[in-house]
């Protein structure tokens, strides 16, 4: 007998049911089962009629079958050729062109029919079909789509050869193709049943909880328990079903968060547990995998024309030979590419960078592959056939090295596996496309990898988590439907976009009227539920800013919770649990929350003021930048980035004030004196701060000085408004002693005012003002440490805010005479009194450092991680912590460059 699947899992899991079978049975050997999916009996049932003997496929002999990478090509090619819309997506609308082909087939729509003049899509549409099959008849091609009706000619006529007995399996509903299949096997005799599957319900609750997240992780936990606590689950045959109708969408959280649950030891080793004990159903694009995402990568590089960012993959890839080896040194020469500050640079200006690199932090084995990179892309400059481009691209990855010297792991040994059946398909596409350039028979090939969903072999796992679709069929033993709320089951109807309405609904295709989608959803809930003998239903109760239901189609199932379940309630830490080596034999683990690392006080600090500034504001920031050194790298940008702007503007004011001194020497000063005297600052500075860049953007300096020129020019008008005042302080660096932390600051500016009291500047170009002192973990506590560690009495502690269309003081003082804009409210308190308050918050904030205090705490969640470099490390993402969008007021404007400033920082 012969058993004809809906799925190829279903066909996996039957063989596997039909050899434990034997073996049960005590056999040594038996024959292989009959068992596969429909595709792949039409494949081997079309092969046969075609080698039979038969004169009805006598014609036909020369046909052949397209693979489904070159359907979708030339559906592409097809609509390409006739489109009008610049505009339209090719690739996903061949894609869905195939999908309406495949329903066209599937349920015999004629199209000759009148309706098909309805729309401008359907005629469009019509138009594709019509050259798809001139082209496939031309060529003697035939797309998977007319399979099952040609099989059923063959079948009919005599011309293939059929087994005697014939049961299909897991069809929720036949189309109409498919039952011409059936009545054409009949009419041969053949005895053809449908699977038999019971409609009696299992024991069936249903809870919910109060958004995704939590009920993936309620499903997690219960699979969990289920594992430990089932007697049944030590036997091999043991299935746990989760069934998700959005697995596409949730496959990344809930492949997260089953592994957290069930393998937790391997959240720092994944390496050590190959073999999980869930299994997820759905693949993913072959692109999607990184070492086919490494081969793009090295196929799509211009020697001559390279990016940095593209570099620094390259450099930091571990399908280079040497990568192990070389790891330090190509990264130290990924941080030197991105220290030039040029955003493009040539494989040439990677090579030439890398030679001068020596010894201990050489790399000897990528200049040598990168110099045969350069030397082979040159022999790939030509127009060749897809059949010719397939080893010459091989070859081409060969000669680099690709995929490295390491031993591959057994996912990415089945994933080249793979590559090599993409660029057999590429090959075979020479009717398609003709010769072609480098560039095109690249992106044919990423393309085809894109649109094949590949799902790595791996062993029989007890938790199966699968999309709706593939669950046709199977049985478990346990069995949790998720995501069942009002909004998605039944889910809208979708009627195909190509295809007129009318004729869908006429013909009765699934999801083209609420009816049908209601009907079929019915049925594949009957199916579902009598899948295990014991079902957990479960919906979230909200998603984003909306209210969700249960689906009508479950209300009536008695309600549970997750005590109900075994498991413990959503959010309760107690179900963390920590062995996996015997999963039916863990416990629970004691959960240690441990924020803090080691005390700092053997420790030389680093940070200075910056130091302050990252404890405030988020605790884990200071430890990992400060004490870890963890640091991204910088990312070039054309011309000059925020720091340098912010450099340049202090250097230029501070040579300038170095030479005016005082108050009343700028009074003195002539309106054309003090323009010479800014350009005079200006044109040599950025010159120093643009070095080699000006060569490739003159323009670039030209810009930057005018900028430069105007802004102090304005800015010296409000310098002249102020009291008098004598500078007695520019950049000076000082060693002080705050919270018990000795750090080296340095103050953009200090001025003595007649009655000798000081004003404290800090040049800022973006957002400030005195709310960035205030509160316990201030933003900007550079300026209150200066305030606590200066030698006299404080009469004002200013930003001087330097910014084109915004200039201006903002900040305390004593009296509003000290600068122009600043205003003293009565209830302000004195001075001494604030610069009091900021000393105990920066000793607090100073304690906390070093004493190792390192939460994950960020002060404004939606504004200090949005910038920051260290999501990865503190995996702040994997928190409750919403990231929302900045308004455009938050983005950061051009920076201070006292921020960061280097001798502040160690
Ligand atoms: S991303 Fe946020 S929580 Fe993580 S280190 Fe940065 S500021 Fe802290």
């Amino acid at each position: 007998m012969t058993v004809i699947t809906a799925t190829i899992r279903l066909a996996r899991e039957l063989r596997r049911d039909h050899d434990r079978g034997q073996e049960a049975a005590g056999r040594a050997s038996w024959p292989t089962a009959q068992i596969m999916p429909l595709s792949a009996w039409l494949a081997d049932t079309w092969k046969n009629g075609l080698f039979s003997d038969h004169p009805a496929t006598a014609e036909l002999a020369a046909n052949r079958l397209l693979r489904p990478a070159e359907e979708r090509l030339i559906w592409e090619d097809v609509i390409r050729s006739m489109a009008e819309d610049s505009l339209l997506d090719i690739p996903s609308t061949a894609e869905a062109a195939a999908r309406s082909w495949e329903r066209l087939c599937s349920w015999a729509i004629p199209l000759d029919n009148e309706l098909w003049n309805e729309s401008l899509d359907a005629r469009t549409f019509l138009g594709w079909v019509r050259a798809f099959q001139a082209r496939c008849q031309r060529n003697g091609w035939i797309s998977s789509a007319e399979l099952p009706a040609s099989v059923a000619d063959f079948v009919e006529q005599g011309a293939a050869p059929v087994s005697g007995e014939v049961e299909f399996a897991g069809f929720l509903e036949l189309s109409p193709v498919q039952q011409r299949l059936i009545e054409a096997l009949r009419g041969r005799g053949v005895k053809v049943r449908e699977s038999a599957h019971t409609d009696e319900a299992g024991d069936a609750v249903c809870v919910g909880f109060a958004d995704a997240g939590r009920e993936i992780r309620a499903a997690a936990e219960w699979a969990r328990h289920c594992l430990e606590s089932d007697p049944d689950a030590r036997d091999p045959a043991y299935r746990v079903g989760i069934v998700v109708p959005d697995l596409d969408q949730q496959r990344n959280e809930i492949e997260r968060v089953f592994g957290e649950m069930l393998h937790p030891r391997n959240r720092l080793r994944p390496e050590l547990d190959p073999t999980r004990c869930f299994n997820i159903s759905l693949g993913r694009p072959l692109d999607e995998y990184p070492v086919i995402q490494t081969a793009f990568l090295f196929l799509g590089i211009d020697p001559g024309d390279l990016s940095v960012e593209r570099a620094g993959r390259v450099l930091r890839s571990p399908f280079l030979p040497g990568a192990a080896e070389e790891m330090t040194s190509r990264a130290l020469l990924d941080a030197d590419l991105r220290a030039v500050g040029a955003p493009d640079l040539s494989l040439s200006d990677v090579i030439g960078l890398a030679r001068k690199r020596k010894g201990a932090d050489g790399c000897p084995i990528l200049v040598t592959r990168l110099g045969t990179w350069s030397e082979t892309y040159k022999t790939l400059q030509n127009l060749r056939l897809p059949s010719d481009w397939a080893p010459a691209l091989s070859a081409f990855l060969r000669d680099l090295g690709w995929p490295g010297d390491r031993t591959l792991d057994s996912i990415e040994y089945q994933t080249l596996e793979v590559w090599r059946e993409l660029l057999s398909d590429l090959a075979n596409l020479d009717d398609v496309f003709g010769r072609v350039p480098l560039h095109q028979a690249v992106d044919v090939l990423r393309n085809l990898a894109s649109a094949r969903q590949f799902q790595p072999e791996s062993a029989p796992a007890p938790v199966q988590i699968l999309g709706v679709y593939e669950s046709s069929g199977l049985r478990f033993d346990r069995l949790w439907l998720m995501g069942l709320h009002d909004g998605v089951w039944p889910a809208d109807p979708a009627p195909d976009p190509f295809i007129p309405i009318r004729l869908q609904r006429r013909y009765g295709l699934p999801g083209s009227s609420p009816n049908r989608v209601l009907e079929s959803t019915r049925m594949l809930t009957g199916r579902l539920l009598s899948s295990a003998p014991s079902v957990v239903v479960s919906y979230p109760e909200r998603e984003e800013d909306a209210d969700l239901a249960v689906s009508p189609l479950i209300r009536m199932l008695p309600e549970t919770s997750a005590a109900g379940l075994g498991i413990p309630p959503p959010g309760d830490d107690e179900g963390f649990r920590g062995d996996d080596e015997d999963i039916s034999d863990a416990s629970a683990l004691e959960v240690l929350h441990d924020h803090y690392g080691p005390a700092s006080d053997d420790v030389a600090l680093r940070g200075g003021t910056f130091l302050f500034k990252l404890q405030a504001a988020c605790p884990f920031k200071a430890f990992a930048e400060l004490r870890l050194g963890a640091r991204a790298l910088e990312e070039p940008e054309p011309g000059l980035n925020a720091l340098d702007r912010g450099r340049l503007l202090h250097r230029v004011l501070e040579r300038i004030w170095g030479r005016l001194k005082s108050h009343g020497h700028l009074f003195a000063a002539t309106e054309e004196g003090l323009a010479d005297l800014v350009r005079g600052h200006v044109e040599p500075e950025v010159r120093r701060i643009l070095g080699g860049r000006i060569g490739r953007n003159p323009r670039l300096a030209e810009i930057e000085q005018a900028r430069l020129v105007r802004i102090i020019g304005e800015w010296m008008g409000l310098e002249r408004q102020r009291k008098p005042f004598m500078v007695v302080d520019q950049e000076e660096i000082r060693s002080v002693e705050v919270g018990g932390i000795e750090v080296n600051i340095r103050v953009d500016r200090v001025d003595r005012l007649e009655d000798g009291k000081l004003v404290i500047l800090d040049y800022k170009s973006g957002e400030c003002g005195p709310a960035d002192w205030a509160g316990a973990r201030p933003d900007e506590p550079q300026l209150p440490i200066y305030a606590v560690t200066a030698e006299a009495e404080v009469a004002g502690v200013l930003f001087a805010r330097l910014r084109t269309g915004e200039l201006g003081f903002r900040g305390l003082a004593e009296s509003q005479d000290i600068a122009p804009g600043i205003r003293v409210p009565e209830s302000q308190p004195p001075i001494a009194q604030t610069i009091g308050d900021w000393k105990a918050v920066l000793n607090d904030l100073g304690r906390g450092f070093r004493e190792g205090r390192a939460h994950v705490d960020p002060k404004d969640p939606a504004k200090t991680c949005r910038y920051c470099e260290l999501p990865a490390l503190c995996r702040i993402s994997q928190g409750t912590v919403e990231l929302d969008e900045p308004d455009e007021a938050e983005q950061p404007q051009v920076l201070d460059v006292q921020e960061e400033p280097e001798n502040d920082r160690g």
